[in-house]
């Protein structure tokens, strides 16, 4: 199943310290990267553990017992966590994502959600707080993350096929565990729920329509299933181009068995097309992060479990925020909120990644030829 696996390079201590301009203006609600792109979506990577092993996430040769996950010391805690959300949030952030690794997986995520929910944007409004997990901890959990105020919830799922699922997990897991954690999000009031399948073609491909039509007959219109084309991202997963199924492919297959029209996008920064059926069946969609870039309007930022802020999923440093959050002025005082808020400002005004543009455009590997980080350590 797994082609080549490459051995990994530990990228994870790569970062620049963030320069904190002398005289910080207040945040004003909006950023502009050198692209025009604002900022408005923070995906927050509370842990670097798993309990998957994803062939095109952590394959098992190279996440094996002698990886060295990040000690605990190392991760950021709730308080430094929502201290930086609301920064971000001052900066112009309505969403955030709560995202791993497993985030199900990090002691008492529930308290962090609580802290998070409390936070409000400069117009007052509460946030848009969503957690993209693998599924396999939420039958148990569902309950108390709504409890805790998580609206929504996206639930990634490879195929139905137990066999397949299995195998694409790469721990045996069954799939059922899965349908029944969307089952209890559901009844907790998770709503709407998303489920990503990821598709790789000759891996997964054959479970498309039987997924849409067990989404379609389980759950109707309360789930949107979501394709995602299998990426390039981080440097072990031993990507290859022909076993990415184009999103055009996707659709075709589906519209073969359930008649497809296009919807229009939902919000500006939206990554996936959406469809419906034309029965009224509900919502399909498909991310086509490989053959239709959309870096033009990319306004997502990472925060990864140790506190890096990484501008883009291909991007091979990150920028070490935690030093800033943890550590002291030239003065040896904290920084104040004012001083984080400006250095970040700095960091989003000079971004200008677009690394699926250029890879579209076929050009040479944008940056200095760096490897990627991992997706499990920066969050997807
Ligand atoms: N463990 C959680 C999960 O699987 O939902 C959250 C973290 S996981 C890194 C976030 C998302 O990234 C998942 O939907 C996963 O399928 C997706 N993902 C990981 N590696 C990918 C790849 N190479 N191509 C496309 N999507 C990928
Ligand atoms: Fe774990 Fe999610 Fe990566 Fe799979 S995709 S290995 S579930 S982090
Ligand atoms: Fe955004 Fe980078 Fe993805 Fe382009 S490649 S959409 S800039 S995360």
């Amino acid at each position: 199943m797994v082609n080549t696996v490459i051995p990994l390079a530990d990228l994870r201590y790569a970062a620049q310290a963030p320069r904190v301009p002398q005289h910080a203006a207040p945040p004003m609600g909006v950023l502009a990267d050198r692209l025009g792109r604002p900022l408005r979506d923070l995906r927050i990577s509370v842990t670097d553990r798993c309990n998957f092993r994803c062939s095109y996430c952590m394959p098992k040769e190279v996440f094996d017992s002698s990886y060295k996950f990040l000690p605990q010391s190392s991760l950021l805690s709730f308080e430094e966590i929502t201290r930086a959300a609301r920064i971000f949030v001052a900066h112009g952030v309505v969403k955030l994502r709560l995202t791993g690794g497993e985030p199900l997986l990090r002691k008492n995520v529930e308290a962090l959600i609580g802290q998070l929910a409390a936070l409000r944007t400069p117009s007052g409004e509460p946030l848009d707080i969503t957690l993209t997990t693998n599924g396999s901890l939420l039958e148990r959990k569902a309950r108390a993350l709504r409890e805790a105020g998580l609206r929504r919830v996206t639930v990634s799922l490879d195929a139905l096929d137990d066999a397949v699922f299995r195998r694409m997990n790469d721990v045996d897991f069954p799939v059922e565990q899965v349908l029944r954690g969307v089952d209890a999000a559901l009844q907790a009031g998770l709503a709407p729920l998303k489920i990503n399948m990821v598709v790789k073609r000759g891996t997964n491909d054959h479970e498309i329509v039987p997924l849409a039509r067990h989404v379609r007959e389980r759950w109707g219109k309360a789930v949107v299933l979501r394709f995602i084309e299998y990426m390039d991202v981080g440097a072990t997963n031993g990507w290859r181009m022909d076993e990415v199924l184009p999103s055009r492919e996707v659709v075709h297959r589906l519209s073969e068995a359930f008649p497809l029209e296009p919807l229009a996008a939902s919000a500006p920064g939206e990554t996936a097309e959406r469809w419906r059926y034309r029965d009224g069946g509900g919502e399909v969609g498909v991310i086509s992060s490989v053959t239709q870039a959309f870096c033009g309007d990319c306004n997502r930022a990472r925060l990864s479990t140790e506190g890096k802020l990484f501008l883009c999923l291909f991007a091979s440093r990150g920028h070490d925020l935690r030093a800033l959050l943890r550590g002291t002025g030239p003065e040896g005082q904290p920084w104040t909120d004012a001083q984080v808020a400006a250095a970040i400002g700095l960091i989003w005004n000079e971004r200008e990644d677009r690394y699926s543009a250029l890879r579209g455009a076929d050009q040479a590997e944008p940056g200095s030829g760096e490897r990627r980080v991992e997706m499990h350590y920066i969050g997807g």
